[in-house]
């Protein structure tokens, strides 16, 4: 990389830029010039393939490359396939992927206001979250919050609302609370901790297994489509809701910056681009995939609706807020994207109270 802007910079010509092309490293220009290749790696925390997840990644890649003509080839593995999934962050900063597709809230011990560019307790649906990151600040503060660890982050995807979670027993009580192990990432585990639970975070590849064998006695994954994917049905029966950990998940694409600042302007535009395409094909996937699936739970399979009783969720709600603002007493970057994504949040409830509320409400069957 260094090599090839060196070239660039002294204005050599071809036989040089021929000599740099022969000692290229994965992801370094094949051929320089105006005809440049790139052959990068994007890690993912998901399962090879996994729908919606995994395949999103792989469209984002194909997309791309045709897009591109071919100069921009991207390999993509899904978890364990070369990082594990809780490393994928620290394999694009470091440089050894060029590229990560996950989701904000698995990095909150690096950076504590990371759950907030993926989902919260209690905010905002998948339509607010673009509405605040594109056009209300928050992808400012995404990529202020990546920028020290080398990184550039960019909305890619959205599950949509997720489902509460899979129960090996009935919830009816803040007391089943008590001791209940629940897979649970973000700040969704913290709001369970405080709730008497104890959370776990797995990646979605050991879910099925630690539910099964009852290592947990809950987890929450993503939402009807994907949860049938799984299996989980068969290894829980009762299927709560609402998702009040995770209302609309952002889903991220991470690039190194040095290696997305190395590409001409026309194949960076072509990365955004391709991600905010991917940001809306991706949540549409789940809104039609998620509805076939639910009647698939519901009558082939057996499942056990349930609502969480409303006394646990006005105390779950309770502690979201004590975390969030005691998070922010911890951390002046959660405390300045709090202020934003509140401050947002507050914007939308009377508007969507006379929008998308009040039309739901009165639509019918
Ligand atoms: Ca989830």
């Amino acid at each position: 990389m260094q090599r090839r802007d060196l070239i660039r910079g002294l204005g050599l010509g071809a036989a040089a830029a021929a000599t740099a092309a022969c000692s290229r490293r994965d992801g370094e220009a094949r051929v320089a010039g105006p005809g440049q290749r790139f052959e990068w790696k994007l890690v993912t925390t998901w399962p090879p393939n996994f729908p919606g997840l995994g395949t999103g990644a792989v469209e984002f890649a194909r997309r791309i490359e045709a897009c591109s003509g071919g100069r921009l080839s991207i390999r993509v593995f899904g978890d364990g396939e070369f990082i594990p999934a809780f490393e994928v962050f620290d394999a694009v900063a470091s440089g050894t992927a060029e590229m990560a597709h996950g989701a904000a809230y698995y990095w909150k011990g690096k950076i504590a206001a990371a759950p907030f560019f993926c989902a919260v307790p209690f905010g905002l649906t998948a339509q607010e979250m673009n509405a605040w990151l594109y056009h209300g600040g928050g992808l400012e503060l995404w990529q202020e919050a990546y920028a020290p660890f080398g990184l550039l982050p960019l909305p890619c995807g959205s599950s949509g609302c997720q489902m509460g979670g899979w129960f090996r027993r009935e919830l009816r009580s803040l007391a089943d609370l008590q001791g209940l192990k629940m897979r649970m990432p973000g700040l969704g585990g913290e709001v369970l901790a405080r709730a008497g639970a104890t959370p776990v975070t797995l990646p979605g590849s050991e879910i099925f297994t630690a539910l099964q064998t009852g290592a947990i006695d809950a987890t929450e994954w993503v939402g009807p489509y994907n949860d049938l994917a799984f299996g989980l049905h068969k290894a829980a029966k009762f299927y709560y809701y609402p998702g009040w950990h995770e209302p609309g998940s952002t889903l991220e694409l991470i690039v190194n910056r040095q290696a997305f600042d190395s590409l001409p302007a026309d194949l960076q535009e072509i990365v955004r681009t391709t991600a905010a395409a991917i940001n809306d094909r991706m949540l549409a996937e789940f809104t039609a995939r998620n509805a076939e699936a639910l009647q698939t739970l519901v009558n082939e399979h057996g499942v056990e609706l349930r609502p969480f009783p409303p006394d646990v969720l006005a105390r779950l709600q309770e502690l979201s807020v004590e975390v969030l603002q005691e998070a922010a007493g911890r951390d002046a970057l959660f405390a300045r994207v709090l202020e934003s994504w509140q401050t947002f949040r507050r914007r939308m409830d009377p508007y969507l109270a006379v929008a998308e509320r009040a039309m739901l409400n009165t639509r019918g069957g």
